[in-house]
């Protein structure tokens, strides 16, 4: 009986269309409403209180205790206005989701009574009970306390009934246990760097913020199908399944015309993320069937951190009041296109100039390039490093597939940009320049403007592109926070931008000119960060040739590419810009290896019972009914008619006993590997063991279960199959 797949189908078959309540009003009437923001700051704090959270937004100055039981005193009025009746820290463990625990706003006094409270006490700091979060050995748990401390440059906000407050989450030891401890801190150091190197150029320049625009991508699945499919609800991916006979292959997705039951659910997320003050702006469809993607408008990077992980948050619940499941897995089903999230970058400075934006002089334009040349220098010196960051089981399934950016790290700039550095190459000298060929360079700087216009590059295999007037980190996956290749991004060029100060300082001590010795120091960046430079087919297999040639790294699985995480170089970056000490980037690499050997170990798991539950014994029950139809054969049929009739049901009873062998002992094996890998006691050596000899069972196991897939009675088959969960609309 098609019992599982059956049922499912008609929960799908009989389902009423959902019907969204949309808000009568438009965006700008309810634009976050949500948020206790500047507007509704304004409105409940005294001056004296409001001039103090924004100096804290701005400047990172800190605030007083007697402001912060006016902010807490206010910020519970106006969430108690909004209905809430309980408040949490909002912070982000290491587990790559947010974390909260709420407590109401009352506390009980004598007699039995409650009375009402919130002070400021309990806006800046929270004791949660924090030891089952990953920690890195840096929190023994008897040493369990961790602390959650307000982050006032991102603006507490009302989900359900509940004021969230963004945090950081730190050790007792003051050790950060979070993303965004480090983010902050990478932040403050590019400011300081940039507006160091602004200094060039305009000394109007005081902060400068990095800004990020994120793309999401994600699948939508049926609800039913996918309780129907236990990896799917236990893994995130589907661990089994044969291509369907039509896939992606007609393109016929991609920005096509949205169903109408995925369309109610993007406007039911965007309605809610909009009033939580998320800048939503963009939907589509996507390349593989059922996968979708949408897009804000860039704001501050932390603050876009946040709100990435906040709408991961807002669209798994949304989802489920429309009977969908989102798949925020970077590779849900094999055979068609993973998902990512693009990180658009870009730093921003307080007079309103994108630094990675050409300008209209060739002053402005000098700014740029120098932003633009160290972004590409720091990218070169760090390829290992960001390709660390955005490393995950997940991701090894997509990174270097022939979809997503590959695992070697390359910088894509447009054949314009590149004829631009070539030229600086080429004129600058290292000698003397006379006035003539400083003007030439200036000039030829100037045009930078006009000739962007006209680029129409659109590299997409690149993993990290410019695209105008920002680069593009395509390699982040899906899921991740966005905190992790942030923080790297940032600190590395933070990083590059302090040595590339310090160089033309040198210069300019020794009597170089200023622009003289800024194009001097370009000019040795572009030499230095050539290998990292590729306008190719990112794709390809001759990159892949190429690239080692080029003596570029290419880690294909996570235990390798994490190892940069702890080289000498990424620590003496950390270190020495206070963005982490040694022990917490050790404690990180700990932690992002346990959690890479627990995705395997639970996929492996997963994957064996489905084999043993559901694929063995329907196909035995199938091989079965087939013999029954032998026997019957042979019964009413006389030698030579049997020997006819009956060829193909035994060739198939053959088969599916041959698939079933593969299948069982290849399973012993790998949960024999696994006993293994389960008693090493290194953390990088069970990563690695987990890498290499459990997951290298997956594929062949999946060949043989997908085989079965096509010669058992679809009738039968237990689990709903890709034209299903790729399919139903
Ligand atoms: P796609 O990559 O799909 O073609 P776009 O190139 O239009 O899309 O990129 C869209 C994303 O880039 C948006 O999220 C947008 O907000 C972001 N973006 C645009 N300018 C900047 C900037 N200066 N800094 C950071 N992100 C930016
Ligand atoms: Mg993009």
């Amino acid at each position: 009986m098609a019992f599982h797949r059956f049922k499912a189908l008609e929960t799908v078959l009989s389902r009423v269309p959902v019907n969204v309540t949309l808000p009568s009003t438009k965006v700008s009437e309810f634009f976050g409403e949500n948020v206790f923001g500047i507007d509704a700051m304004r409105e409940y704090l005294s001056d004296e209180a409001f001039k103090s959270v924004m100096a804290a937004m701005e400047h990172g100055t800190q605030i007083e205790r007697k402001m912060a039981d006016q902010v807490a005193a206010a910020m519970k009025a106006w969430a108690n206005a909004k209905g809430a009746t309980h408040y949490t820290h909002w912070f982000q463990p290491l587990t790559g989701t947010t974390a909260e625990k709420h407590d109401a706003f009352f506390e009980p006094t004598e007699g039995g009574r409650a009375i009402e409270r919130f002070g400021g006490g309990q806006l800046v700091q929270q004791e949660p009970d924090a030891s089952s979060f990953p920690n890195g050995g840096i929190r023994n748990t008897f040493e369990a306390r961790g602390y959650t401390a307000w982050d006032p440059t991102s603006p507490a906000f009302v989900m359900g009934k509940t004021l969230c407050i963004p945090t950081i989450f730190v050790s007792y030891t003051g050790e950060a246990l979070d993303f965004k401890t480090p983010l902050l801190k990478a932040l403050n150091v590019l400011d300081k760097a940039a507006v160091d190197v602004c200094q060039y150029f305009d000394k109007n320049v005081t902060k400068v913020i990095a800004t990020l625009g994120w793309e999401q991508e994600y699948f939508l699945v049926d609800e039913a199908l996918f309780m129907a499919r236990p990896d799917l609800a236990m893994t995130g991916r589907a661990l089994f399944g044969h291509a369907p006979a039509k896939g992606q292959q007609l393109d016929d997705h991609y920005f096509g015309s949205i169903p109408d039951r995925a369309t109610a659910f993007m406007r039911d997320f965007e309605i809610e993320s909009l009033k939580l003050g998320i800048p939503i702006k963009t939907r589509h469809n996507e390349v593989a069937p059922n996968q979708f993607e949408c897009a804000p408008v860039f704001e501050e990077c932390n603050l876009a951190v946040d709100h990435n992980q906040l709408l991961m948050d807002v669209m798994e619940k949304v989802a489920r009041r429309h009977n969908f499941r989102v798949l925020l897995h970077e590779k849900p089903f094999a055979g068609v296109n993973g998902s990512g999230k693009h990180n658009n970058w870009s730093m921003s400075t307080n007079t309103g100039k994108n630094l990675l934006s050409p300008g209209k002089t060739p002053k402005t334009n000098l700014q740029f390039l120098t932003f633009f040349i160290n972004t590409v220098k720091a990218v070169h010196d760090n390829a290992d490093l960001l390709r660390a960051c955005i490393a995950s089981a997940n991701n090894d399934h997509r990174l270097g597939a022939n979809e997503a950016p590959p695992a070697i790290m390359s910088v894509f700039l447009g054949t314009q940009l590149s004829n631009v550095l070539d030229e600086l190459e080429r004129k600058v000298k290292t000698g003397k320049m006379s006035p003539d060929e400083k003007t030439a360079l200036k000039l030829g700087v100037g045009k930078i403007p006009d000739i962007l216009l006209d680029n129409t590059d659109r590299n997409r295999t690149s993993p990290f592109a410019f695209t105008g007037n920002k680069f593009e980190f395509r390699a982040v996956g899906s899921s991740a926070n966005c905190a992790g290749p942030m923080t790297v991004l940032n600190g590395i060029v933070a990083h590059q931008l302090i040595k590339f100060k310090r160089e033309v300082d040198d210069l300019i001590a020794k009597n170089v000119e200023k622009d003289e010795a800024i194009f001097q120091i370009l000019r040795k960046c572009i030499i230095d960060s050539k290998k990292i430079r590729f306008e190719g087919n990112g794709y390809g297999e001759e990159w892949v040739k190429e690239a080692e040639k080029r003596g570029l790294s290419n880690f294909k699985t996570t235990p390798e590419a994490l190892k940069a995480f702890v080289s000498t170089n990424t620590l003496n970056i950390f270190v020495r810009n206070h963005i982490m000490n040694d022990r917490e980037q050790h404690a990180r690499y700990d932690i992002y290896l346990e959690t890479y050997t627990k995705k395997i170990q639970i996929e492996s798991r997963v994957m064996a019972d489905l084999a043993w539950n559901h694929i063995i014994p329907t196909a035995i029950k199938y091989q079965s009914s087939l013999i029954e139809n032998v026997k019957g054969l042979k019964e009413i049929m006389n030698a030579a008619d049997f020997k006819k009739n009956a060829q193909i049901q035994l060739e198939m009873i053959t088969e599916i006993s041959e698939h079933i062998n593969i299948i069982k002992t290849k399973v012993d094996e790998m949960t024999e590997a696994r006993k293994k890998a389960n008693v090493i006691t290194d953390v990088e050596k069970q990563a690695s063991e987990y890498c290499n000899k459990v997951k290298s069972y997956f594929d062949t196991i999946r060949y043989h279960v997908d085989k079965l897939e096509l010669i058992v009675d679809d009738e039968s088959w237990p689990l709903p199959k890709y034209r299903e969960l790729l399919f139903t609309k």
